[in-house]
């Protein structure tokens, strides 16, 4: 046999990829070295509390949402709690979260004493729904145990919730609107990005977040000064400026300025990161759409892609097959609300959200990330292929 003949003969090599659901090394290497010299400098200066890479990022973040008023924090979660307490919300007051969500949604709601109410998601966007937010509305006012204070929707993997609807119901009710755009900074709604879609939004720099520190971090978004003001004392134990006075109850609520370092280069590559994650989740939707139900973004709206997430049947025998080739992918959420043992006190006896307890069920998030290449999506999309057939 000739030697020609018998490479066409060999079997082809199958490369196996390891292919993660987000992967920080990459941006890592395209960012480090920006990363350390603006951390260098904090080092050298030694403001570590307040110092003034925090205000220059909050006018960067207010910038890129187009909002008055960006105020750093220390977490996501600790955002929506300063965000309750700026609104004095506490015990005897009800506030209407989404069955499927992460449970700080939830969990912020019970650290200030008040009561969570689970609403139920959308099978199309996977959001709030305004229609089963006015029935639980209704019940709460019928109950006359609560009193309904706030609306806090989530714009779950990147896409924002449907504030248009939610804030007519909240208004109709003398409700304020809280946004837990946690995963969804970069996300955008009628011209408006997240951050102006609400009087306060809350957001979260946790590392694997569309933009993420490298530690625990968040910022509360306003259009109100006054709330913004509240805001900032609250995050600073109560204290306005420099005063040692505390004129109302706080938290040890800053973002470190380590983080906020960090933040103003991934801040500075955000724009493009946000672009390659578009571009790669259209890719899937072009592959997947004729297989599966991909992602609906409604008109008007585009996702930040936190997650690229799709239902699927026998999801965790999928999740197996996917992780055998290699292939990282994620479960968010497989508990809803109403079933964490948490949040059993505020949960009826007949509590049952169908979309969220099905969604609970099938959801699987696939890899993306800015730095994922169209050879690796292509792998993902194979192998997923091949797994739901
Ligand atoms: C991540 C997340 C939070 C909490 O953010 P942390 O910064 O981790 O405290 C809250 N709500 C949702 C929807 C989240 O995804």
């Amino acid at each position: 046999m000739s030697p020609a003949n018998s490479a066409q003969l060999a079997t082809p090599e199958v490369v196996r990829r390891q292919v993660n659901l987000f992967d920080l090394q990459r941006q890592k290497s395209r960012l480090g070295a920006e990363i350390e010299t603006r951390i260098d400098k904090v080092l050298d200066h030694g403001q570590f509390i307040l110092g003034p890479e925090v205000e220059e990022l909050e006018q960067d973040l207010a910038a890129f949402a187009g909002v008055k008023h960006a105020i750093a924090v220390s977490s996501g979660r600790d955002a929506l709690i300063m965000a309750l307490m700026a609104l004095d919300i506490g015990p005897g007051d009800a506030v209407f979260v989404p069955g499927f969500t992460f449970s700080a949604t939830a969990g912020s709601v019970a650290s200030v004493g008040a009561a969570p109410v689970f609403v139920d998601v959308r099978e199309d966007t996977f959001n709030m729904d305004p229609e089963d937010l006015e029935r639980a509305v209704e019940r709460v006012k019928k109950d006359g145990k609560l009193t309904p204070k706030v609306v806090m929707p989530v714009d779950l993997y990147g896409l924002p919730a449907d504030y248009a609807a939610i804030g007519k119901v909240a208004a109709a009710h003398g409700m304020k609107v809280i946004a837990d755009g946690a995963q969804s900074y970069g996300g955008e709604a009628g011209n408006s990005r997240v951050g102006a879609l609400a009087p306060l939004t809350a957001t979260s720099f946790y590392p694997t977040k569309p933009l993420g520190c490298y530690g625990d971090g968040g910022a509360i978004f306003s259009t109100d000064d006054n709330l913004a003001d509240v805001v900032r004392q609250i995050r600073h134990h109560g204290r306005a400026g420099d005063g040692d006075e505390a004129l109302r109850l706080g938290m040890t609520g800053r973002l470190d300025t380590i983080q906020a370092a960090v933040l103003q280069v991934k801040l500075a590559a955000f724009e493009h990161e946000l672009g390659a994650r578009r571009r790669l989740a259209a890719m899937y939707t072009e592959r997947l759409k004729d297989h599966i139900a991909t992602p609906v973004i409604p008109n008007g709206y585009d996702s930040a892609y936190a997650l690229y997430t799709v239902r699927v049947k026998n999801r965790d025998g999928v999740r197996a097959k996917l992780q055998e080739e290699g292939i990282g992918t994620g479960l968010f959420y497989r508990i809803p609300l109403h079933k964490h043992p948490a949040f059993a006190q505020w949960v009826r006896e007949d509590e049952h959200l169908p979309v969220s307890e099905a969604l609970a069920e099938d959801v699987i998030s696939l890899p993306i990330h800015a730095d994922l290449t169209d050879e690796e999506l292509d792998y993902v999309v194979t192998h997923f292929l091949k797994a739901i057939a």
